[in-house]
């Protein structure tokens, strides 16, 4: 087995959550994340405070990421954003596919893939969200369900540094439960052979984020997982503290995974 470096990475989620007043508590990340080495973290606000927060983590290693690009660089889509936007706020990631979308917006595997394939031309790492729901899991589809988003959401020739795949099982998202590090072990372990058989050497470096009900007491069992390069953190990654606590696993040193 080929064991590649992959550095961890935290990203947060705060989906529809902030104000301008909010960057008091992203400050605090800025400044914990000072602490913390051997780990990248990323904050992914509304996008109405990309600029400010891009400015607020200026010359420090905190990452800034998007929740969602339209495909288009430009045009008629009032109340799109496009990824070239987003770049020039200051993010260097995009969220593309989180459940949510897919689900309020009915996004499918083409329109992520082309989010994703957007995100690459403005220069964005896209997170590509796959994850299957309750009654797929009850049903024994989980494996078959990623398989065939990550097949229509992930772009032809990604590499490690334009995309982050982050495995979000729906019914943990918000839920407070969590598959056990078993389950996780088995998914993640079936995303990298399947990003491994599609992309080659490249599959490898490739991060795979597990989502969904990360908090400090959980973050142990759940990202130390063979396979599990970090995490997608909604909630909890709106208190600094939490959030800081849950990428303090990652101890201060890189390491090799899987
Ligand atoms: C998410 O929505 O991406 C997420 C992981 O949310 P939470 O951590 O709140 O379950």
């Amino acid at each position: 087995m080929v064991r590649v470096p992959r550095r961890p990475l935290v990203a947060g989620n705060w989906k529809m959550n902030g104000l301008r007043s909010s960057t008091a508590e992203f400050s605090r990340i800025v400044e914990g994340a000072r602490k913390l080495a051997g780990v990248d973290l990323m904050i992914c606000p509304p996008a109405t405070l990309l600029v400010l927060f891009a400015a607020a983590a200026k010359g420090t290693s905190v990452l800034i990421g998007a929740q969602d690009c339209h495909a288009e660089p430009s045009g008629s889509f009032t109340g799109d954003l496009s990824a070239e936007m987003l770049k020039d706020a200051g993010a260097s990631a995009v969220i593309v596919g989180h459940s949510e979308r897919r689900s309020s917006h009915h996004e499918t595997d083409a329109d992520v893939r082309a989010k994703a394939l957007a995100a690459r031309r403005a220069g964005l790492c896209a997170i590509v969200c796959v994850g299957e729901t309750r009654a797929e899991r009850e049903e024994q589809r989980a494996l078959a369900v990623v398989g065939t988003q990550l097949d229509g959401s992930v772009p032809d020739g990604a590499i490690a540094e334009n995309l982050v795949v982050a495995y979000e099982p729906v019914w943990a998202i918000g839920s407070g439960v969590t598959p056990t590090p078993t389950d996780v072990a088995d998914i993640h372990a079936f995303i990298r052979q399947r990003l491994g058989s599609r992309l080659g050497e490249e599959g490898q470096g490739i991060r795979i984020l597990y989502g969904g009900s990360v908090k400090p007491s959980n973050a142990k069992e759940l990202l130390h997982v063979a396979n599990v390069d970090g995490a997608l953190v909604g909630g909890a990654s709106l208190k600094a503290d939490e959030f800081l606590a849950i990428a303090s696993v990652y101890g201060r040193q890189s390491r090799n995974i899987g």
